[in-house]
């Protein structure tokens, strides 16, 4: 949090994104240590991390048992190599990016928890809690969207009227009210539920997949309000149309939720 060093997590390979279990990376024993080998991608902060957290199969005959969550210290990691930073559509302030492991020797100790093969069940541990906070990003986005299309729309006018004043405008408006409420009092809940140490992996879901969805819908009927301005860059909603997309994808995407919510249908 002192920014005295960045961090990455770095599940996703070419190859293999929704489905962790078909990483290829490999952290081999070897003497005092392991050794890295394999490609990641789409790894924020890739470029700048100085640690990084890689999930790597430490015994590749093991199925989901066989992956462990493997600490390199990139400064001190022969063998590392950072690719592109790749072009995205948005969310330009932080970078997307490439990573190389060829040979890179780490000691034993870097094996989080000390015990191999917890990888997965780690991941699921804290995945809730990153699920929750792109819920939060978009409820953010959401309420920025509202505060700033209100502001245009009382003070743009088209046919004598301020937009504001036309039906379609505060009809369309009152229906992203409504949602925004709804997602503000369910993200507060599960926060509260994170804070109580009681939020589970399907509420986590629930979060992440209905509010970035919500929030596309709305940044995209408050864009509409601004005309031709919405799609200029020098507007905050345009830079919000680009942003808004990813959150439906990354941190596992809504598909992927719908299927942890789903295992729960059943008791
Ligand atoms: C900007 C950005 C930042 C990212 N940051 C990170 C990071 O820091 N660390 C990291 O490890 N990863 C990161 N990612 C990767 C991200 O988590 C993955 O892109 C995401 O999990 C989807 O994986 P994939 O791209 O391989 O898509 P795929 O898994 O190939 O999925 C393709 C499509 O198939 C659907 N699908 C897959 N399986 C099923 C199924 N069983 N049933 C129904 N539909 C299914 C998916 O929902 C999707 O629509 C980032 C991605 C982006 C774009």
């Amino acid at each position: 949090m002192s920014g005295g060093a960045i961090a990455a997590i770095a599940m996703t390979e070419p190859g293999a994104g929704s489905d962790l279990q078909g990483i290829r990376t490999t952290a081999r024993r070897q003497g005092n240590g392991y050794v890295l080998n394999g490609q990641k991608t789409f790894i924020t902060n890739g470029q700048h991390a100085d640690l990084i957290i890689v999930v790597a199969r430490t015994d590749p005959g093991a199925g989901s048992r066989g992956i462990s969550l493997v600490v390199v210290e990139t400064d001190r990691a022969e063998g590392f190599r950072r690719g592109r930073n790749l072009d995205k559509i948005g969310m330009e302030m932080g970078d997307t990016s490439e990573l190389f492991f060829d040979e890179v020797f780490v000691p034993a100790d870097s094996v989080i928890g000390g015990t191999e093969g917890r990888g997965l069940h780690q991941l699921m541990e804290q995945l809730p809690k990153e699920r929750l906070m792109i819920a939060l990003e978009s409820l953010a986005m959401i309420e920025a969207a509202m505060r700033h299309t209100i502001d245009y729309v009382a003070q743009r006018s088209a046919f004598g009227e301020r937009v504001l004043d036309f039906q379609n405008t505060q009809f369309k408006l009152a229906e992203c009210k409504t949602e925004a409420t709804i997602a503000r009092v369910f993200c507060d809940d599960c926060v509260a539920r994170l804070l109580a140490g009681t939020l589970d992996a399907a509420t986590a879901s629930v979060a992440k997949y209905w509010v970035s969805e919500v929030a596309q819908r709305i940044v995209d009927t408050c864009q509409q309000f601004y005309g031709g301005y919405g799609y200029m860059n020098e507007y905050p909603i345009a830079q919000m149309y680009k942003d808004v997309r990813v959150k439906r994808v990354y941190g596992g995407t809504t598909e992927i939720m719908k299927l942890l919510i789903a295992r729960t249908l059943e008791a």
